[in-house]
């Protein structure tokens, strides 16, 4: 692990999802906290375009931070949906900062957000596991728990109502009610939930829209990973569909 000097206000630790940043002392809304850095890529540089890692921090259509160096701290800086802190690109300067966006305590850990493109990509498919997704996932099921609760006990009514309600028909309405009713709450609640779900959302778009870019590239490279080899299969591609006519012309072609 990196040696960190006392001064600084972090240290690294161990996080639910491995390592992670954490603060030693108070950090005070606004302050910068560390640097992202490493070498500069160009991605117009064939070979710089082919550094492929999970460190990658795009600054813009051309320049890329390659974090991966020992030394770049803030590479443990983990992912959250409810970050304390966001990165601050200097697309002139070409640097990157880790600013806080709240009081952040010591043992906190640091995070920001890596932007809708990286979530989307690696954190939707194997579930999120900031405290903020934890959190909505565990209020999940203790909300899923009470409806079927309620329906459980609706169920019962519904059952202990029968002898007084009779004829079939009458019966049929009743649990038609029921059901509808049940299903009209879950439902509107779904919505809410929904609801506030995405203001949410919207709100952590709104905040990472500047913060994004890091992730956003990362993502755009590990997309473009197999793209990447578009280009360098397209050449390859056309000389050989130059060979082949040469190689017709030497009379040593594919029988053309
Ligand atoms: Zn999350």
């Amino acid at each position: 692990m990196p040696v960190i000097s006392s001064n600084k206000p972090y240290r690294i630790g161990r996080s639910k999802t491995g390592l992670g940043l954490f603060a030693t002392q108070p950090i005070k809304k606004g302050t910068k906290i560390i640097r992202y850095f490493g070498p500069m890529l160009d991605c117009r540089k064939k070979k710089d375009d082919a550094i492929e890692n999970k460190y990658l921090f795009a600054i813009n259509g051309r320049w890329t931070i390659d974090g991966s160096v020992r030394k770049n701290i803030a590479r443990y800086i983990n992912h959250s949906c409810r970050p304390n802190a966001e990165s601050d690109v200097n697309t002139r300067k070409r640097t990157v900062f880790i600013r806080a966006i709240k009081n952040i305590a010591p043992g906190d850990e640091i995070n920001y957000d890596y932007g809708t493109d990286y979530f989307k990509e690696y954190l939707k498919p194997i579930g999120c596991k900031c405290d903020s997704c934890e959190k909505k996932r565990a209020k999940l099921r203790v909300e899923a728990r009470a409806v079927k609760a309620k329906d459980k006990k609706k169920a019962a009514k519904t059952k202990s109502a029968k002898p007084a309600t009779k004829g079939k028909p009458a019966k049929a309405k009743t649990a038609g009610k029921a059901a509808t009713k049940t299903s009209e709450t879950k439902t509107s609640k779904k919505s809410s939930k929904t609801k506030s779900a995405k203001a949410s959302k919207t709100a952590s778009a709104a905040k990472s829209a500047r913060t994004s870019s890091r992730r956003t590239a990362d993502y755009a490279r590990a997309a473009s990973s197999g793209a990447r080899l578009g280009p360098n299969l397209g050449p390859r591609a056309a000389g050989a569909a130059r060979a082949t006519p040469a190689a017709s012309k030497s009379g040593g072609g594919f029988g053309a």
